[in-house]
């Protein structure tokens, strides 16, 4: 599973599973702050054992300046394929109380299958508020969580 929280910044564009979703009323962040690709980046990461998003991407390096966080995607398959598993299936919700999500869902679905090499089947999201409650429903920020479900073909070894 992975998790991320961004702030809003009204400034920004907001990209969301790698759609842009306005050119306004975007996320803070070092990268482009697209929470719903964090989120499933620290997910693939976790599932394999293979630490954390700000390991593999410190967000003090300058190369990761308003990067597209495809870019942290793609590198989580390669080590998630690099250790002889296959993604079968993505859950993710997004929490935010503002903007409305439901017009962007399939967008987004498609976004995220294309991006992760996966069927539209293979790839749910899910948007939900937290009907007013807390930061996020004060519509400081944004959470995205993403639970994957990857399968490892074991490797076997004949033992002399
Ligand atoms: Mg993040």
């Amino acid at each position: 599973m992975g998790i991320d929280v961004h702030a809003f910044e009204e400034s920004r564009p907001l990209v969301l599973g790698g759609v842009k979703i306005s050119d306004r009323g975007g996320l803070a962040g070092h990268s482009d702050a697209d929470a719903v690709l964090h989120a499933i980046t620290d997910a693939l990461l976790g599932a394999v054992g293979a630490g954390d998003i700000g390991e593999h991407f410190p967000s003090g390096d300058p190369r990761w300046q308003n990067a597209d966080s495809a870019i942290f995607l793609s590198e989580a398959l390669h080590v998630v394929t690099e250790r002889d598993g296959t993604i079968v299936n993505l859950d993710v919700t997004i929490i935010a109380q503002q903007p409305k999500l439901a017009p962007h869902r399939a967008a987004i679905r498609e976004s995220v299958a294309r991006l992760a090499g996966l069927r539209e089947d293979q790839v749910s999201i899910k948007a939900t508020t937290t009907d007013h409650l807390g930061a996020l429903g004060r519509a400081e920020g944004l959470c995205a969580m993403a639970v994957v479900l990857i399968e490892v073909q074991p490797n076997f070894s004949i033992e002399h």
